[in-house]
């Protein structure tokens, strides 16, 4: 056995280079959309890193985990007495800063039976701004034997200092054809079903293996398809209330609430970014894949209305939306509004 994830295979190459050469890093960010597998990614990695084969004891190539060693299993598992997980804590998604000195306690004291202590902070674009500079102190003084792995949306939300520090592995999605493969392969499901799910998770694997799992998640999915198309047709005023569903929450749970929001306006986007692109496809008259044949039928119809120069724009006002989503502080709701406020030109103009 050696690394199992698939469509990072320069990451992965790196990574083993890194163990190989003995040139292992002191810290690693792994950054990309949710859903790519940066996790997995870095859970790997610290597979590699501590597998018992590393000193000769169950023959594998340094740098491959076995998978099959205690260290390699109780990693994957996300349980040995090595590796420290740090997560959002549930109450209010966020990494908070005694979560840090915590950490900072235990990477200083020695290995209890691996090569390296290492700890895997997911999210940490999630962290406060005090748990941000208390861990940049981490990423200074950690000792010799400490090796840290952050996971990140984006290193533009972290704190430049930090991601100075770390070697950062920027991880895209693996593409349409490829995830359809892997997807097959990983799983046996049928090709169509393959294609289909990488199509609409845009080459995500991790995420299309959650909507393999969960048939709620692609009738949501049905749901904002068809909210993308009335909309097209609706009164300004009626796009705004739409767009209101988007505003942050300044009760209750609120931190909580707000990264659900952020989280189906991203979904809202990619799923109408998916929408627009075949329409464009299907205006330039090249072959889409067959997603789903309701939303084909509904997207070549609506090709038939609209130029291929609108179809283009509409896409490029969705990457644009989906950037700004992903990168700034701006509120949901501001940029959805922004977006709708131009959603039914594309018919006007056809
Ligand atoms: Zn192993």
């Amino acid at each position: 056995m050696t690394w199992t994830i698939k469509g990072h295979d320069w990451a992965v190459d790196l990574l083993r280079q890194h163990i190989r050469r003995g040139a292992v890093r002191h810290a690693y960010l792994f950054t990309g959309p949710p859903g790519i597998g940066r996790r997995t990614l870095a859970l790997q990695f610290a597979q590699a890193l501590n597998c018992r084969a590393a000193d000769g004891k169950i023959p594998a190539k340094p740098g491959d985990p076995c998978q099959q060693c205690r260290h390699c299993i109780q990693i994957g598992r996300m349980q040995q007495p090595d590796l420290s997980i740090i997560t959002p804590e549930p109450d209010s998604l966020s990494i908070k800063v005694e979560q840090i000195r915590e950490l900072q306690y235990t990477l200083s004291l020695s290995p209890y039976e691996s090569r390296y202590r290492i700890a895997l902070l997911a999210d940490f674009q999630t962290a406060t701004e005090s748990a941000q500079n208390a861990f940049l102190k981490t990423l200074e003084e950690a000792p010799q034997k400490a090796i840290l792995l952050l996971t990140a949306d984006s290193a533009e939300n972290l704190l430049p200092t930090i991601v100075s520090r770390c070697e950062v592995f920027r991880l895209r999605p693996a593409g349409v054809d490829a995830a359809r493969q892997i997807l097959a392969e990983m799983t046996g499901m049928p090709e169509e079903e393959a294609l289909r799910l990488s199509h609409l998770t845009g080459g995500r694997i991790g995420s299309a293996l959650s909507l393999h799992q969960d048939p709620s998640a692609l009738e949501q999915l049905d749901q904002i398809f068809n909210d993308g198309l009335s909309l097209l047709e609706a009164s300004l005023p009626e796009r705004f209330a739409y767009a209101d569903r988007f505003r942050a929450k300044n009760f209750g749970n609120r931190k909580e609430e707000n990264i659900r929001i952020k989280k189906l306006a991203q979904l809202t986007l990619q799923t109408w970014l998916l929408l627009w692109r075949d329409v464009y496809l299907i205006c330039l008259q090249a072959d889409i894949p067959l997603v789903n044949l309701d939303w084909q039928e509904k997207t070549t119809a609506l090709a038939e209305k609209v130029s291929s120069q609108a179809a283009q724009q509409q896409v490029a006002a969705l990457e644009n939306t989906l950037n700004l989503l992903e990168t700034t502080n701006a509120t949901p709701q501001m940029l959805m509004e922004v977006l709708l406020l131009d959603w039914s030109k594309p018919l006007e103009e056809g």
